[in-house]
């Protein structure tokens, strides 16, 4: 067998048996080998001339954020498989202690205005690649605050109603200088009663997806757009949402991460300016002011239907070799 062929069959079964583990880490059973893993070195040289030449011609970082974006919500223009809808967790049973108030209300927003007063996006722009937002034109402001400062902004929070009903509130957990986020959308019961983020059986899976991009837990950053538990687990309403996510924003710009992951429909349109659900938007990277960002499948919705794990490992290996191939920080 001639040399290039042999490489190509030893990436091909390398490729194979690293997706076969995961798999069956993850408990899919009847483990059968589809035929896109069959193509990967093609597909990965396919893939190639888009990032060099983003990379070539469009060399300053706000440039090559307008175009993947561009680009990524060219192909989620044409249409995949029925579109389906994103998590919502089986409803549970729940107790409601409000915590102590350190600041009224309208003290800890303006605190948070102040400390971050660009954390709202001003309002989408045309341009020649698409409807484009122009936080994706610039690039992230350095912050001058630490973790800490937003920790102690956050007090024991009631600027929105989801304070009266949770039991604690569910700060970001992690390495502040980690190279990967994982945002999620709300806390569930167990991070309600433990007041850490995706300690359940959403997090649980979560752990092992980390641990099968070769990373640990400790070395990420995770948080969620809400801190507090909503009731009956339901989606937080688009102002509970806008009251919290100042706070994951002024995060983001400490931690600096070169990659955000964004579970689910919520996480995702809450980091992104995007119509689209995440079953178009998935396995694709956006930007967000000159990070990239990565939507994939929340994993309670993994729970629900373990066949989109498949779906998940592709994006996920995405971004495993973005950051095996980019400097570390
Ligand atoms: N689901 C989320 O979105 N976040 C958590 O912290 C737990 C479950």
């Amino acid at each position: 067998m001639a040399e290039p062929e042999l490489k190509e069959l030893l990436a091909l079964v390398e490729a194979t048996s690293e997706y076969a583990s995961y798999l069956r880490e993850l408990g899919v059973e009847n483990i059968e080998v589809p035929t896109h893993v069959a193509q990967l070195p093609a597909a990965r040289e396919s893939a190639a001339p888009l990032k060099s030449e983003s990379e070539q011609h469009l060399s300053p970082r706000q440039n090559a954020a307008l175009r993947r974006n561009a680009v990524a919500a060219a192909r989620a223009e044409q249409p995949k498989a029925a579109e389906r809808v994103g998590p919502t967790l089986p409803p549970q049973s729940r107790p409601g202690v409000a915590g102590t108030v350190t600041h009224t209300s309208s003290e800890q927003t303006e605190m948070a205005k102040k400390k971050y007063p660009d954390a709202d996006p001003p309002p989408p722009q045309e341009t020649l690649f698409g409807t484009i937002t122009p936080q994706d034109e610039e690039s992230l402001p350095s912050s001058n605050e630490t973790l800490e400062d937003i920790r102690r902004d956050i007090g024991e929070c009631m600027r929105c109603p989801l304070c009266q009903s949770r039991t604690r509130i569910v700060n970001s957990e992690g390495n502040p200088r980690a190279r990967l986020m994982f945002i999620g959308e709300a806390p569930g019961a167990d991070e309600d009663a433990t007041g850490r983020p995706f300690v359940g059986r959403a997090g649980q899976l979560l752990n092992k997806i980390i641990e099968a991009i070769g990373l640990k837990r400790e070395e990420i950053m995770i948080g969620n757009v809400n801190r507090c538990r909503p009731p009956q687990n339901r989606t937080p309403t688009p102002a509970e949402a806008a009251t919290c996510k100042p706070f994951l924003l002024r995060e983001i710009a400490v931690v600096r991460p070169d990659v955000i992951v964004v579970l689910g429909n919520t996480a995702m349109k809450n980091l992104l300016d995007t119509k689209e659900g995440i079953t178009r938007l998935r396995g694709q990277f956006m930007d967000y002011r000159g990070i990239k960002v990565m939507p994939t499948f929340h994993p309670a919705y993994l729970l629900r239907d373990p066949s989109k794990k498949r779906e998940t490992w592709e994006d996920l290996k995405q971004v495993r070799d973005h950051l095996d191939t980019t400097a570390k920080k």
